[in-house]
């Protein structure tokens, strides 16, 4: 199991997560979440109500992606040629 730093409600019951777990979910900053309490009762859980997974929006692979706004992915691949073409 991944854990991330804690994160804390703020006053209007508002959590934010962390980038790093969004991005290990695949999930973009408009993905569309259930929450269920789990059998136990001792913790919320999250789950993407999209079935398909993002793919990266320059190549389509589905590899592993960063988020890169507007809910739009990169694969490492991708990120890198990006990165250097904004370098130059
Ligand atoms: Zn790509």
């Amino acid at each position: 199991m991944q854990r991330w730093k804690s994160v804390r409600m703020d006053e209007r019951q508002r959590v934010a997560l962390p980038v790093e777990a969004l991005a290990a979910m695949g999930w973009g900053w408009d993905e569309e979440l259930e929450l269920s309490v789990s059998p136990a009762g001792n913790a919320l859980l999250l789950r993407a109500q999209a079935s398909v997974p993002p793919r990266c929006c320059a190549c389509q692979s589905g590899g592993p992606l960063l988020p890169v706004g507007g809910g739009k992915w990169l694969c490492a691949h991708c990120f890198e040629i990006a990165s250097l073409a904004n370098a130059r």
